[in-house]
Formats: structure tokens, sequence, C-alpha cells
């Protein structure tokens, strides 16, 4: 796994629960408002081996219930559900946060994920104004349906972008999330992404 870096303890990313939080590096998107451009690459500098974050986990043990993987986008890495499982060896619940640009590997990860936190960009056939790639609002489509059946805990969460504050977007996305899909639904500010 490419980790560009890792929070040590959070109580607001995994809810009710005590985490630690990997980015995992790389994203095929690139939304205006991204406050976390330095991950977007596939490569960089900087980054921890999956070897010192397993001896991290180790030494939290006892200590935090969790631990999600972040991004970027962290479903773009093929490795990923090997580095969940073995996250989940070690006793610790595993969270994930996408936006869902890759339905595919989504869908064989659900089984060993016990919390989704999925990044809603705007209503479906208009993802392409937030991400700048056409086919996203497809890609995010599926990953929401394939979420919703899993059975999986989960929230689907938007941020307040500029173009989403017109038009009653919000308050159609939140329709959508809360009354059709029985789902949490939450808006976010643009720097706490
Ligand atoms: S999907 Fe997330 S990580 Fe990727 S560009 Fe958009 S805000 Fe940034």
């Amino acid at each position: 796994m490419k980790i560009a870096g890792l929070t040590p303890f959070t109580t607001i990313d995994y809810p009710d629960h005590l985490a630690a939080v990997l980015f995992c590096r790389g994203c095929p998107w690139r939304c205006g408002y991204c406050h976390n451009r330095s991950l977007l690459e596939e490569e960089g500098a900087g980054d921890l081996c999956w070897e010192k974050v397993l001896a991290f986990l180790d030494s939290r043990r006892g200590l935090l219930d969790a631990v999600v993987f972040s991004g970027g986008e962290p479903t773009l890495q093929p490795s990923l559900k090997q580095a969940v499982q073995s996250v989940r060896e070690k006793g610790f619940l595993v969270g994930l946060h996408t936006a869902g640009a890759f339905p595919e590997r989504l869908k064989e990860l659900l089984p060993f994920l016990d919390w989704v936190g999925m990044d809603l960009k705007a209503p479906f056939p208009e993802y392409e104004r937030v991400t700048g790639v056409s086919g996203s609002g497809e890609a995010a489509r599926q990953s929401a349906l394939l979420i919703r059946e899993s059975g999986v805990a989960h929230q689907f969460r938007t941020t307040l972008a500029p173009m989403l504050l017109t038009g009653g977007r919000i308050e159609s996305m939140r329709r959508m999330v809360e009354v059709e899909w029985g789902s949490d639904f939450r808006e976010q500010q643009i720097s706490h992404l």
C-alpha cells in the first residue's frame, strides 16, 4: 500500500469509536475544492512503508478500536483488500472513506468492512462538474447502490461545494439519501474534507 501519512488518534473519523486514519495515495478525480491535493498523484515523496504502518498498529492494540482507510481514494490501490484483511487480523474494526470511483473493487471489499463513509459530490448526472471526469457519476451511483445493499454500517456525506448551494441540490440529495434510501446524510464544510 502507498500510505502518504496517518493520523494516530481521532474521535471523528469512525462514528463512536477511537480510530487511526491512514491516508492512501492517489485519486482519479480532480474536485476543485480538494484539500488533499498532495495525495492525488500515485507517486510521492515521504510515504510510509506498510511494514511501519503495521508496526504502529501493533503498538496501538487495546488503545484504538478502529482503523480508517482514507485518502485520496483508497479503492484506487489493488492491494487495499489485502491491507484491510491484515488490519482486521490485528483485531481492529475497519472503516473506509471513499468517493466510489471504483465500484468493482468496492464490491470485493465490502464483506471485510465494518463501516463506510461515502462522499457524494453532486446529484449523479452532475458529477463531472465537480470531479472533472466523465463517467464519475455513474461509478458513484453504482458504489452507492452496493453500499446500500451490503448491510455494512454507512453514512453518506457531501461537501458544500459552491455549485451545490444553488438549485435545491442539497435538498434533493438529502431527500434521495434519507427518504428513498433510508440512510444517514451529513453535510460538511469544505475545510473539513
Ligand atoms: S474525490 Fe476526494 S481526494 Fe479525490 S479529488 Fe475529489 S475531494 Fe480530492
